[in-house]
C-alpha cells in the first residue's frame, strides 16, 4: 500500500452523525482516543446533514498507534467499520484491534 490509498469506511451505522444520510459522507474521517475504543474525530451530531453527494469516505488519519493496522498514524487496514462502540463515544472504529 502507498500512502495515497486511504482505506474506505466501508460501513457507518452512526445515524446521529450530521455526516451520515445512508453512510458516511465525509471526504476522509480521523480516528482518534489515547485509550479504550478508537473514536471517529470525525463525528459531529448537528441539525443539519453535510458532506459528498457521493459516499467516498477514507480514513485520512488515525492516532491510534496501538492498532495492528496503524503505521506511521495511518490505517492500513483494507476497510474500516464505523459504529456505535463499548465507551461513550457515540462512534468508534469497529475495526481497531490492539496489539
Ligand atoms: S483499523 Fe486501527 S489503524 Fe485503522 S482506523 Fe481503525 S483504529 Fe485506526
Amino acid at each position: 500500500m502507498t500512502t495515497t490509498e486511504m482505506p474506505a469506511v466501508s460501513e457507518c451505522t452512526v445515524t446521529g452523525c450530521s455526516y451520515n444520510h445512508d453512510g458516511c459522507h465525509a471526504y476522509a474521517i480521523t480516528i482518534s482516543g489515547t485509550n479504550g475504543a478508537a473514536d471517529c474525530g470525525t463525528f459531529i451530531p448537528l441539525s443539519r446533514k453535510g458532506g459528498l453527494e457521493k459516499v467516498v469516505a477514507q480514513v485520512g488519519a488515525c492516532s491510534r498507534s496501538d492498532c495492528r493496522f496503524n503505521a506511521e498514524l495511518e490505517c492500513t487496514a483494507s476497510g474500516v467499520r464505523v459504529g456505535p462502540g463499548a465507551d461513550a463515544h457515540p462512534a468508534n472504529c469497529l475495526t481497531y484491534s490492539p496489539v
